[in-house]
């Protein structure tokens, strides 16, 4: 079996003003505590995948770049002492650029790490501070270009549209100047606005200045046929890369293929079952100190052993994320069912409305469906 494994490092040193993501702002002294707890939660759950693969590593946040080097070491050690890592295995890392120096890029490299994804989120200045990034344009440039200076050559850029203020021509500067550098991979994501945020305050309080909505549109249709245009297939909804570069370990996602989630929050996808750890970090770090006092063997919050339909379901709307779409073939095989009888309605519906289109082996979304993939990806849940 091929595992991809994610460790979630639920550190940053400043929290941006849209995030929502599970971080904190904790001292510094408690990141040796997590990670003590991160490597016990490895070391024991690598027994019922001694006979498994990985090949793929996602080290995510958060920051995970604000760890020292010695920690950082020390979670690598720990994944290939416990675990099978192919020899191919992609492994990559989430850095905040504001986090990143010559000597630890250096040493993430000489690790093993063959991967970086920077959150940069837009090159326009201005922008920068006003969404909370602890980083200046600059800072970003100069950390992919020390990052390539590395032997870092598979490198993602993360950039937002919609952000308070921003011009459809901050966004095509900030996607030229990812390009300029040479990175081989681009997220670009929506702003979302979300519940519990500072950025969720503001709005309510009439004080965001977001793009209008023809702006944000703008801003998406430039996204999506300015960077195909540049060599940048849109093979995701949110991400684009020359054929190659794609990021395999989020792939494994969208393919429903098996995950082990390490850390705080982290989920994981494997025996047909999902499972959430805990977002409470001193129950987290408690329960592998042994003061938690828990009888269960990980701190899981959540396990959800997916019925038939559900998982049929998940499989769809997953693969229709990616340009392929669903491949006929392997749903039937995986299933032991037919794609299209089991969806009949839901196909013909969803083709008449022109959000999907039927292949001689796939089922993909449309150009419109890709705008509109909420909408086909609720189609498919059980319940609708
Ligand atoms: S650096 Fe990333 S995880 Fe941390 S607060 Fe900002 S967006 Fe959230």
């Amino acid at each position: 079996m091929k595992l991809g494994i994610y460790v979630h490092i639920p550190f940053c040193r400043q929290k941006c003003l849209y995030c929502d993501f599970p971080s904190f702002t904790t001292d510094s002294q408690l990141y040796s505590t997590y990670i003590t707890a991160l490597c016990r939660e490895a070391t024991g759950r690598s027994g019922i995948f001694s006979h498994a693969v990985v090949d793929t590593v996602f080290i995510g946040g958060g920051t995970p770049t604000l760890l020292s080097q010695d920690l950082l070491n020390q979670i690598l050690s720990c994944l290939r002492e416990n675990y099978r890592l192919s020899d191919e295995v992609e492994i990559t890392i989430e850095a905040n650029p504001g986090t990143v120096d010559r000597a630890k890029l250096q040493t993430l490299q000489a690790q093993g790490v063959n991967r970086i994804s920077f959150g940069v989120q837009t090159f326009a200045e201005r922008l920068l501070p006003q969404i909370g990034r602890i980083h200046s344009a600059a800072e970003a440039a100069r950390a992919v270009e020390l990052a390539q200076a590395a032997g870092f050559d598979n490198i993602n850029v993360d950039l937002m549209y919609g952000l308070p203020e921003q011009t459809v021509q901050d966004l095509q500067e900030s996607i030229d100047r990812a390009i300029g550098m040479g990175v081989r991979h681009l997220s670009v994501y929506g702003l979302k606005i979300e519940e519990g945020t500072p950025f969720a305050s503001l709005h309510e309080q009439g004080r965001l200045a977001l793009p209008e909505e023809e702006i944000e549109e703008a801003m998406y249709e430039l996204a999506v046929h300015y960077l195909p245009a540049r060599g940048f297939r849109r093979y995701e909804i949110s991400n684009y890369a020359p054929a190659g570069w794609e990021c395999r370990h989020n792939l494994k996602y969208w393919h429903y293929q098996p995950y082990l989630g390490l850390g705080l929050a982290a989920h994981s996808f494997f025996d047909g079952q999902r499972l959430a750890n805990t977002v409470d970090l001193q129950r987290y770090i408690d329960f592998f100190s042994g003061t938690g006092g828990e009888k269960q063997e990980f701190p899981v919050a959540v396990v959800e052993k997916l019925d038939r339909e559900t998982a049929m379901a998940e499989f769809a709307f997953l693969a229709l994320r990616t340009s392929n779409g669903v491949h006929i073939l392997e749903f039937n095989t995986c299933f032991a069912a037919d794609f299209f009888s089991q969806y009949n309605k839901v196909i013909t519906a969803l083709r008449r409305q022109e959000l999907i289109e039927v292949t001689e082996k796939n089922v993909r979304l449309t150009e419109l469906g890709m705008k509109y993939g909420n909408v086909v990806f609720g189609a498919f849940l059980p319940d609708t």
